[in-house]
């Protein structure tokens, strides 16, 4: 189907008082912007074209230390990306084992900061639990809310 006969269907949608194909619509195209937004911010958080050569920032949890690790040899390390799994590197400036974790680039200041919902994923992901899904990610330099910066970027 066209896309302009989708959004011919959503106009014609408060109209009709609506009847039950026409609420499917409106959800399938929900899920698609949800879904594109989805892909924009992994591409912009390290997949992409451009990601492939950018080194991947860690930082460690217990002495905020940063460090660069290159993205071809983290894949070659045996057991790194083994399912859901967040990959945790050992600290080369304080030492401590297992404590770096994956940053998120901040949109807005462009620095690197562990993100909530990475420390979420990491602490539910060890007791077995889903994390919850409305954690904000807030960056810890700036104070910018990323989904935010996404949301108004993408109106211009
Ligand atoms: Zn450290
Ligand atoms: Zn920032």
């Amino acid at each position: 189907m066209a896309l302009s006969d989708i959004t011919r269907k959503l106009f014609n949608f408060g109209q009709s008082g609506g009847n039950k194909v026409e609420y499917l619509l409106a959800g399938a195209l929900g899920l698609i912007i949800v879904g594109a937004l989805a892909l924009t911010i992994h591409t912009s958080f390290g997949g992409g074209s451009r990601g492939k050569n950018r080194p991947i920032v860690f930082e460690c949890t217990q002495c905020h230390h940063q460090f660069e690790q290159k993205a071809e040899d983290l894949y070659d390390m045996e057991g790194m990306y083994g399912g859901m799994e967040i990959p945790m590197l050992d600290c080369p400036s304080c030492g401590a084992q297992k404590s770096a974790l994956l940053t998120t680039r901040c949109p807005a200041c462009e620095k690197h900061f562990i993100s909530q919902s990475t420390l979420m994923q990491v602490q539910y992901g060890a007791s077995g639990q889903m994390p919850p899904e409305d954690v904000r990610d807030v960056c810890t330099h700036c104070g910018q809310d990323i989904l935010q910066w996404y949301r108004d970027n993408r109106r211009r």
